[in-house]
């Protein structure tokens, strides 16, 4: 048995230039136009430059964003859950070649051949924001999306805050930015982490997604995947979140002490992938199987509210839109990874262990809720945390850095997190 084939049928598209050809490129990226980007156009390029967002090979022409905004494939019918777009102000003409530099850390990423330039109006953003980032939750009732939305949807405020043009083309990364010197170790690209599992002899992997520290929800979701595969990728968002967010550098190392303590080490590897949060919800749920399945992933853990944004999606949206979307598309077009669909879990006393709905019988009393939001919450304000709520060693690391923290953060509760809704 083999691990999955990366997505697209054309193998690993890795855009990143090596030795010579890299040295040779960064000279010539200093002579060409100098584009700005944004730190999400920077994310995208370090995994076009690794292999992650196989078969992209550079940022989207308007008929694949208008083809992935509204039948999730690009235009050659190969799925694409999410639009990867990169937006200017620059006049830029189609043909020229340009350079695509990052200001906040002064480094070229990648130099772009312009192949299509087209202008995004406000229409065209809220018609993106629409199709990809409304779904079917409490705040995106239809009176009600766009008041709350622009306020309160980091996703829609990206997208609505995007330059006045798109322009497209292929790529030629130049840097994988800092990640595998600030994560040694953990950072890998998916040429390395298919390498790791093939020593292991691992054909079926499962991927748990986390951008929160691991807490014991977590755990068990991971444990339950090690129960039916042959290993779980423990792999972790290292780009920026948004502000009140705990850092990569923390979650890290909150992850390592949990498998340290409660895992076989041999049927786990931890990993961290070097994208921002692109608050896409149920959609960002099909981008994580996507890239995963390139990591050699074949099943995604997704858990109640995957990928959610405050109240604007339903509680199991993103299991959900797995069963919507186009399958038969042709050879390597297909999503091969599929969902792993985990029903809300939590510890339950008079189950006395981890439960979900579907084994715990239960009462919402008998059940102590876990959920990152209200974990922050407890820690950032010194309150204590219920018991079962998170391994005391994990505790600890996160006391310590919000005992670090000269700004209290202020935490927006979600609906979900108090445990309101359970029935
Ligand atoms: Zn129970």
């Amino acid at each position: 048995m083999a691990l999955v084939p990366p997505h697209g049928g054309k193998g690993l598209v890795c855009c990143l230039l090596q030795g010579a050809e890299l040295q040779a490129e960064l000279e010539k990226a200093k002579t060409l136009k100098k584009i700005e980007i944004s730190p999400r156009a920077k994310g995208d390029l370090i995994m076009m430059g690794i292999g992650g967002f196989s078969p992209l090979n550079g940022f989207m022409t308007r008929a694949d964003w208008k083809s992935v905004c509204e039948n999730f494939t690009l235009a050659d019918g190969t799925f694409w859950p999410v639009p990867v777009t990169l937006d200017t102000d620059e006049e830029v003409k189609v043909g020229e070649e340009i350079a695509l530099f990052d200001p906040k850390k002064g480094v070229y990423m990648a130099t772009m051949k312009v192949t299509e330039v087209y202008e995004m109006t406000e229409a065209d953003k809220k018609w993106e924001c629409e199709k990809v980032y409304k779904g079917q939750g409490p705040d995106s009732a239809d009176d009600k999306f766009w008041s709350v939305a622009l306020e309160d949807h980091p996703g829609v405020q990206m997208v609505m805050a995007q330059k006045k043009y798109n322009i497209a083309g292929p790529v030629k990364v130049l840097s994988e930015g800092d990640y595998r010197e600030r994560f040694p170790g953990c950072y890998m690209t998916p040429a390395e982490s298919r390498a790791i599992f093939e020593e292991r002899g691992w054909s079926r992997v499962a991927a748990l997604q986390l951008r929160n520290p691991m807490h014991r929800s977590h755990e068990y979701l991971a444990k339950i995947a090690v129960e039916v595969c042959d290993g779980v990728f423990i792999h972790s968002l290292v780009g920026n979140l948004k502000p009140g967010d705990i850092p990569a550098e923390v979650r890290i190392k909150c992850i390592d002490t949990l498998i340290d303590k409660y895992f076989v080490k041999a049927n786990v590897v931890q990993g961290g992938y070097p994208l921002d949060m692109r608050y896409a919800g149920p959609r960002e749920g099909l981008l994580h199987a996507t890239f995963r399945q390139n990591y050699g992933v074949s099943d995604m853990l997704i858990g109640r509210d995957h990928a959610g944004v405050g109240d604007f999606y339903g509680m199991f949206e993103a299991q959900e839109i797995f069963d919507r979307i186009p399958k038969n598309l042709g050879p390597g077009k297909d999503l091969i990874t599929q969902p792993m669909k985990i029903d809300w879990t939590f510890y339950c006393y008079k189950c006395d262990g981890m439960a979900s709905l579907r084994t715990c019988p239960h009462t919402k009393e008998d059940r102590v809720i876990l959920s990152g939001t209200k974990l922050r919450k407890a820690l950032s304000e010194g309150a204590p945390v219920p018991d079962h709520f998170g391994r005391d060693e994990v505790l600890a690391i996160l006391r310590e850095y919000y005992e670090g923290l000269t700004e209290k953060v202020e935490i927006k509760m979600q609906r979900a997190a108090d445990g309101s809704i359970m029935k």
